[in-house]
């Protein structure tokens, strides 16, 4: 049976000792695997629930057109978010157009001038440093007169609470925690660490809105932040929650006040979640949500794979090999720009669209230096199919993820290892 994948591989384009490496990576993985299959079923069972719970109809695939009122789709929809994330509320739309866009409507209609807002956890993701006007940019939230401060984390990658709890002030009005380390080498944080970190912040001003930035940590494990006290968790639809299916779109649980406020900013005052309709959209929300736990899984057992293939190799990778894991992105450093860009070459060629063409280095909006991106997926642009982007810049890292099967992952994984191989930047003597 191995000797037919063996054939099938080589067919592909992967060597006899790729392919035999990958495998004797994978057969020591059994047991984790197994863990996720566990966390899988559990959320799977979560979602159920709760299409359950609000009697999601057939009439309930179908959309609106126009103003969108009485849209039953659309609200059950959001109701069905607010169950999985045990929040009052919820704003799921095909309006919200992606991660950054849902994080600014987050922000910008829930803090008013003079407020302030602060990050605990460091530097947040590129594209919000617009967002929030670190790097000056029209519509900020710095032009709206909305202050902001940041603690930096440990170099440990500990909490700083001395240095939190005198940032924390008469103004600070929002509390903003990225789960994931996005386009960073700092760690991922656990549930259980957000949720330490929001009682702390709790303890010293109750009132404080806690908004987590979940993006690529949804159905990671088997809580979400909405689970140990945030306020608000936020999130893109072509990432995990999608499940691959949602082809745009943008979420936001919450409690009642913060969902509300988001609404009425993302419509209009008086309009908030009355219109807006969804089209023919909604069965591939629907459907993805119902598939997203197993395919989070499926891009999860490829960052380990993909982890535990590089480390063996002697690069540094975060998370490593060992570690548990928090959100289904794995960064690999390579030390060079050749490196990042066979592997994103790679990652390309195992694509199921686009694959014979070449990914270059690009000046992408919102990122400060060029980015190389590898995604031959069916949604464009979308980062739960596999996907790898590679700032070019020190310390030439590239961050991996994705992958709806994990089958697909572990054979683009082999595929990045391949074109490695094949440029000479790795010997083909395996461990
Ligand atoms: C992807 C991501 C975003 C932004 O989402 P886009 O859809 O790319 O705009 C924000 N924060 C984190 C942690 C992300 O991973």
């Amino acid at each position: 049976m191995k000797e037919d994948l063996k054939t099938q591989y080589a067919a592909m384009g992967i060597s006899e000792e790729v392919y035999a490496y990958g495998e004797r990576v994978e057969s020591a993985l059994k047991e984790r695997f197994m863990a996720i299959d566990e966390v899988a079923e559990y959320n799977q069972l979560k979602v159920l629930a709760a299409m359950q719970a609000h009697q999601v109809s057939e009439a309930c695939l179908l959309g609106t057109s126009g103003y969108g009122y009485n849209d039953l789709g659309r609200d059950t929809l959001e109701q069905v978010y607010a169950s999985v994330f045990h929040t009052q509320d919820a704003l799921v739309r095909p309006q919200i157009t992606c991660g950054t866009h849902a994080l600014a409507l987050a922000l910008l209609s829930n803090l008013r001038p003079g407020d302030e807002l602060l990050s605990p956890v460091g530097k947040p993701y590129d594209t919000l440093e617009e967002v929030i006007g670190i790097r000056p940019s029209k519509g900020s939230l710095q032009e709206y007169g909305i202050s902001y401060r940041q603690v930096d984390l440990l170099p440990d990658g500990g909490f700083d609470y001395d240095n939190i709890k005198m940032a924390i002030n008469e103004k600070t009005k929002l509390v903003t925690i990225q789960r994931s380390k996005g386009y960073q080498t700092r760690p991922t944080l656990s549930v259980a660490r957000i949720g330490e970190l929001i009682a702390f912040i709790k303890g010293i001003k109750p009132d404080i809105i806690c908004m987590v930035d979940n993006c690529y940590g949804e159905f990671v494990e088997k809580l979400e932040p909405s689970d140990v006290g945030a306020d608000m968790v936020v999130g893109s639809l072509i990432k995990n929650p999608g499940g691959g299916l949602a082809p745009i779109g943008g979420y936001i649980a919450g409690t009642k006040e913060c969902v509300e406020n988001a609404a009425y900013r993302l419509t209009s005052p008086g309009l908030g979640k009355e219109v807006g309709a969804s089209l023919g959209i909604l069965n591939d929300f629907y459907q993805g949500l119902f598939l997203a736990p197993t395919v989070t899984a499926g891009a999860l057992k490829g960052a380990i794979f993909a982890a535990n293939i590089y480390e063996n190799l002697g690069f540094a990778v975060v998370p490593d090999g060992q570690e548990s894991r928090h959100d289904i992105i794995q960064a690999v450093t390579f030390g060079t720009p050749e490196g990042v860009i066979a592997f994103c070459q790679g990652i390309q060629a195992a694509a199921p669209v686009d694959a014979h063409v070449t990914p270059e280095p690009w000046d992408m909006p919102g990122y400060d230096s060029q980015v190389i991106m590898a995604a031959g997926a069916f949604v464009s642009g979308s980062s739960i199919e596999l996907s790898a982007d590679g700032p070019i810049k020190p310390p030439y890292a590239v961050y991996f993820q994705g992958g709806l099967t994990w089958q697909h992952a572990k054979f683009g994984i082999l595929k990045s290892l391949q074109a490695l191989v094949d440029k000479g930047i790795v010997s083909k003597k395996f461990p």
